[in-house]
């Protein structure tokens, strides 16, 4: 396993390395300050997932990420300060497909660095989730409504699936967060809300009012269709 990380941070690519050495040996960690040269890198050192800092000196990380998605769909962990929600948003938009706002704690890095390597290799053997008018592939995460396919990430993916799965019944933050992460975290609440502004940017008619992914607050989230 090798692992890219983008970040023009000295003591986070030593920590985060320190924390790989100990908890992670068997995974090679390579590392670049520049986000040009990081794009270069996922080309020729081809990683298997790629942590990306948004605040490199060089260019954006908005822009590496928009680089890498020209030629490769290996996943993207972002790794920022800016906790905004339309940072993160913009982040998930351009094809990132987890994040995690500085500081943070290194070994949930770690876990979720390995749960998006989990998700590379699907079990396979599940069936096509039907719902209505939409088309949920499990593994693949390939999404249609009617006619219409719908790009999602596999975090989106992750998400939808257990919702449809559930559909009519409250799907807790924990069960969510276990599904996309491998184990719940302090704010995965938080991160899951984000994942779901951007599932009803994709799902519903108005993401103001949404008809379809309604919010328990403080529980979960219900898919408002019975299948
Ligand atoms: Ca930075």
């Amino acid at each position: 396993m090798k692992v890219l990380i983008i970040e023009d941070d000295p003591q986070i690519i030593e920590a985060v390395s320190l924390a790989f050495q100990i908890r992670w040996p068997e995974a090679q960690l390579i590392a670049t300050q520049e986000g040009e040269r990081g794009a270069y890198m996922v080309e020729t050192e081809k990683p298997d997932v790629v942590v990306l800092d948004l605040g490199l000196p060089d260019i954006s990380g908005y822009d590496v990420l928009k680089q890498i998605r020209l030629f490769s769909d290996v996943p993207v962990l972002i790794l920022t300060v800016r906790a905004d929600e339309p940072d993160i948003i913009k982040g998930l938009e351009w094809g990132a497909d987890d994040y995690m706002t500085k500081p943070f704690r290194q070994l949930e890095l770690l876990a979720r660095v390995k749960s998006l390597l989990r998700r590379r290799s699907p079990v396979g053997g599940e069936q096509t989730l039907v719902c209505g008018q939409l088309r949920l592939n499990p593994v693949t995460f390939q999404l249609f409504i009617a006619d219409r396919e719908v790009n999602l990430t596999r975090t989106e993916g992750i998400i939808l699936h257990q919702l449809v799965k559930n559909a009519g019944q409250i799907v807790e933050h924990s069960t969510l967060a276990e599904a996309v992460w491998g184990e719940d975290y302090p704010d995965a609440a938080q991160s899951i809300k984000v994942y779901i502004r951007r599932l009803r940017e994709k799902l519903e008619a108005d993401p103001g009012e949404p008809q379809l992914i309604l919010t328990k607050p403080g529980i979960g989230y219900v898919f408002a269709r019975q299948c």
